[in-house]
């Protein structure tokens, strides 16, 4: 991975937009970036207080939400999800959600990329994008039936 790549972007980022770039912040990042998976909050919460103990989830809610609107990272809701995911894998994907454990995996497929979008739809919308969200029983879910 290129984790020092994505954290001096990061920074970058931040500072073009006019953010602030706290230790903090970047821990958050950090943290969800090395974990190379789909994170919420109280999971990416979990995971950075172990160094930082007196970090707050409100923290980590902001730091995710700034993040987002600047693009550095990527969010993932479905409506039997109890929360919304994050990760900082920006790059135009789509993901299989598992109905058994809520498992996100991230699906690259050329095939699902080339949907072709109705005539009528780009009339009406201004459609900027999509991405396909599948449902289904992970691997880990199958082999332990
Ligand atoms: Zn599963
Ligand atoms: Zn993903």
């Amino acid at each position: 991975m290129h984790t020092k790549k994505q954290i001096v972007e990061c920074i970058e980022k931040c500072r073009a937009h006019g953010l602030k770039v706290t230790p903090q912040r970047l821990l958050i990042y950090n943290e969800l970036q090395t974990s190379n998976g789909h994170l919420s909050p109280e999971q990416l919460y979990n995971r950075v207080k172990e160094y930082q103990p007196n970090i707050s989830l409100a923290t980590v809610y902001k730091a995710l939400d700034v993040f987002y609107s600047v693009r550095l990272v990527a969010k993932v809701t479905c409506l039997e999800c109890t929360s919304a995911y994050y990760e900082t894998n920006i790059e135009h994907h789509h993901h299989l959600i598992c109905k058994l454990c809520q498992a996100i995996d991230d699906i690259y497929s050329d095939q699902l990329d080339i949907l072709n979008i109705p005539e009528s739809l780009i009339k009406e919308y201004q459609i900027s994008g999509f991405s396909i969200q599948l449902e289904g029983i992970c691997k880990k879910c199958q082999s332990t039936k």
